[in-house]
């Protein structure tokens, strides 16, 4: 029976794949298979070493995600390149943190463009693709705990990964019949830059260590599996799903 976990052959584009969660995803979507289309502002150097070391290919597009403007270029990018795109991971995101009676517009502005304006525009343009070329695609948006929680000091964090829950079903409903999944990973706490100031703030350390079952923080490679699950045919009949992969944070 073939293995319906497979990517062989696919082209996965990941935003943000130089660093932390991407890297991970884009180091496992390259271990199953697939060639990686690394797009962000930094040159993703590690992740080349690693995608290589899997023997696949990894184009690095150059790009800044606080604006759309660059959506168009880096589908012709990966089309030109490596002939198609199969997988869209959407993973760039940053976080700013401030209590809310002092948060600014440039806050609220800076995390909803990149966390959550980007996210539907770049699967809007994949989804064009696939829709022009008449086949089928894979999206996997990251979302977060804070996509089903509250949070504390993280307005516009919390409402762009709330909208990036709400845009993966909306965008699942829509596009389903077209052959195109929608789905998202809700990772819990990992230890990456984003969350390097709770890590270093030892009482927000432990109370978060506290309240995971699995008892530590997650690592990018934690990720890779329900990456590789979402972006390849064993996930074909998955629409709309968040997947959380947080040590069992959720259950508490
Ligand atoms: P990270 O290590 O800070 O990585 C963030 C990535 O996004 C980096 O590649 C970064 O590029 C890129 N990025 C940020 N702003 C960008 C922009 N304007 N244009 C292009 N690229 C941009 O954080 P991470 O933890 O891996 O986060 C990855 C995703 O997971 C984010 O969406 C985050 O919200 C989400 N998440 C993280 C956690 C966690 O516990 N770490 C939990 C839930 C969700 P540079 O390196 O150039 O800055």
């Amino acid at each position: 029976m073939a293995n319906p976990f497979d990517l062989s052959g696919r082209v996965a584009l990941v935003t943000g794949a130089n660093t932390g969660l991407g890297q991970g995803i884009a180091v496992a979507l390259a271990q199953a298979g697939a060639d990686i289309v690394a797009v962000g502002r930094s040159a993703p150097t590690d992740t080349d070493t690693a995608v290589r070391a899997a023997g696949r290919r990894l184009l690095w597009v150059e790009a800044t995600l606080d604006s759309i403007a660059p959506v168009g270029e880096i589908v012709r990018r990966a089309v030109v390149e490596f002939g198609a795109i199969d997988i869209l991971v959407n993973n760039a995101g940053i976080i700013r943190r401030n209590d809310s009676l002092d948060f600014s517009e440039e806050d609220w502005d800076a995390v909803m463009d990149v966390n959550l304006k980007s996210v539907f525009f770049l699967a809007q343009a994949a989804a064009r693709w696939w829709v022009a070329n008449e086949r089928g695609g894979k999206i996997v948006n990251i979302a977060s705990m804070l996509s089903f929680q509250g949070g504390i000091r993280v307005p516009s964090y919390t409402a762009s990964k709330s909208g990036v829950l709400g845009i993966t079903r909306l965008l699942a409903n829509e596009w389903a019949s077209k052959g195109i999944n929608v789905n998202a990973i809700a990772p819990g706490y990992f230890a990456t830059n984003n969350t390097e100031a709770l890590r270093n703030d030892e009482a927000r350390n432990q109370s978060i260590l506290e309240r995971i079952p699995a008892g530590h923080w997650g690592k990018p490679s934690d990720l890779g599996g329900a990456a590789v699950f979402l972006s390849s045919a064993a996930s074909d009949y998955v629409h709309g799903a968040v997947l959380p992969v947080d040590g069992g944070w959720l259950a508490r």
